[in-house]
């Protein structure tokens, strides 16, 4: 039987921590709606359970938020092996917080828009509060990377017709989709404010719809989106899985095209890589420019660092950017978190940062760095040396030719990752950890077996080690 707890002192920090990582992951908005309302209810020796007031809430978090939050936890204590979501007050519970119950029509959590009091914005539309003025052209610091990405957008952004439709932009987490997004909201609201733009993450994309229906305003819904010049859905990775989302954002990007409206769309993968999207919406999103942001190189780092600081008006010695450029490579979030941390440190203690103490200021991040590699960057790489389909990791085809490549990328996750069986499991198509376990073990044999699979894996895993 489960013993259930106040959480003491050491589990409320922990708390802290896992909440300030998620506000960083998912963004501010969906931080907001979603999991600020999240309290720390009671513990266990094995598994904590969150709160939150209404069931709606739970449905939600609980598919979409739950197994990073497990993860999350997991980083802070190895104990955890389980986030329970409640709403509160349960029956069960008699020591967490007390929260009013509410009533059927309040259930749903104002969505971060509504929430922030209105200000002036130059885009006609409600949802655009959630522009971030720093994101502009000017503030776009233009690499080899994202050379392509940038002048799709630029060429969106300057011109009254539609260039192509939809603009398709995508890369991995922190490479400046967003940005991009709204600088050229931005940029059309200046230019032309009579021109309608609508900024949305696809996940507010959601939320709105699911209201709409639950409130009967589905009519008013479509309209809103019917009539706009540009619309922009950030993350549309998001609806996969979602079926009748799917359906209704499929409508809507139907219903613009025919009217030449300009779409612009972005994701963390290509179109046809976007598992759980369906084929004829997969097809539509390939139609216009398909604009891919690839990882940050050295050179584009050291620049977006260079104009960072001066944006922040900090003397930060050349040597120090330097190393930093070298060191964090994940992505742009964590240079400007690094370079944002030094400047804290040395207003507060009042003396220039050197090398040696920037180290020990950032020692986390520079250790998160030196074992960057995730599984989705395993799947990738391992895909394209065997020249098989990247969507071949997670179906569930057991060809040879495709079962093969997987087990190697499931071995080679086991290694160069800090993941659980499970967690690599899930990342295959849900699999069991016993599948990933037997793939471990196979491979293990060939390599002993077979000295030129052998040297193939070990290519692999240089490669993706540097
Ligand atoms: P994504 O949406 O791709 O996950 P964001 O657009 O949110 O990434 O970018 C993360 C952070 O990095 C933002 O603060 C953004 O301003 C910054 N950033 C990303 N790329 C660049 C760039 N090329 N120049 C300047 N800042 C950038
Ligand atoms: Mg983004």
């Amino acid at each position: 039987m489960t013993m259930w707890r106040r959480p003491d002192a050491e589990m409320i920090a922990q708390w802290g921590r896992v909440r300030a990582q998620l506000r960083a992951e998912f963004g501010e908005a969906a931080f907001n709606s979603w999991l600020k309302p999240l309290s720390l209810s009671e513990v266990a020796d094995q598994s904590v359970r969150v709160a939150v007031p209404t069931r709606f809430m739970r449905d939600w978090i609980d598919s979409n938020y739950r197994g990073r939050l497990i993860e999350l936890w997991q980083q802070e204590n190895a104990d955890i092996a389980d986030v329970e979501v409640i709403v509160e007050p349960s029956p069960a519970s008699t020591t967490g917080p007390k929260i009013a119950p509410v009533k059927e029509a309040e259930e749903l959590p104002l969505p971060a828009a509504e929430q922030v009091p209105s200000r002036e914005i130059p885009v006609s539309v409600e949802d655009s509060a959630a522009l971030d003025p720093r994101f502009t052209f000017t503030n776009f610091v233009v690499g080899r990377s994202n050379e392509l990405a940038h002048a799709a957008a630029r060429r969106v952004a300057e011109s009254n017709e539609v260039p192509f439709n939809p603009l398709f932009l995508y890369g991995g987490v922190g490479l400046g989709k967003t940005h991009l997004m709204h600088a050229m909201a931005w940029h059309i609201c200046r230019r032309s404010p009579d021109r309608r733009v609508l900024y949305m993450s696809a996940e507010k994309f959601m939320y709105q719809f699911i209201r709409a229906l639950r409130y009967k305003t589905i009519m008013d819904f479509k309209e809103q989106f019917r009539s706009v010049d540009v619309l922009m859905i950030d993350d549309i990775q998001f609806i996969a899985g979602k079926d009748s989302t799917q359906e209704e954002f499929f409508h809507t990007f139907n219903a613009l095209v025919d009217r030449n409206r300009q779409i612009v769309i972005s994701a963390d993968k290509s179109p046809s890589d976007i598992e759980g999207l369906e084929e004829r919406l997969k097809s539509r999103l390939g139609w216009g420019l398909v604009a891919d942001i690839h990882p940050t190189d050295y050179e584009l780092r050291l620049g977006i660092l260079q104009s960072k600081a001066e944006q922040l008006d900090a003397e930060i010695p050349p040597k120090l950017l330097e190393f930093l450029a070298h060191k964090i490579t994940s992505n742009v979030r964590e240079l400007e978190g690094a370079l944002n941390r030094i400047v804290a440190h040395t207003t507060l203690v009042g003396r220039p940062i050197t090398l040696e103490t920037s180290q020990e200021v950032l020692h986390d991040l520079l250790r998160a760095n030196d074992r960057r590699v995730t599984i989705d960057e395993i799947q990738k790489r391992v895909a394209e040396h065997f020249n098989i389909r990247l969507a071949d990791m997670h179906s569930a085809r057991r060809a040879r030719a495709v079962a093969r490549p997987r087990q190697v990328a499931m071995f080679l996750s086991k290694q160069l990752t800090s993941r659980s069986l499970p967690e690599i499991g899930r990342k295959f198509g849900g699999r069991d950890h016993t599948t990933v376990m037997h793939a471990v073990r196979k491979i293990e044999e060939l390599r002993a077996s077979d000295s030129s699979f052998n040297e193939d894996v070990e290519l692999l895993r240089r490669m993706l080690e540097t």
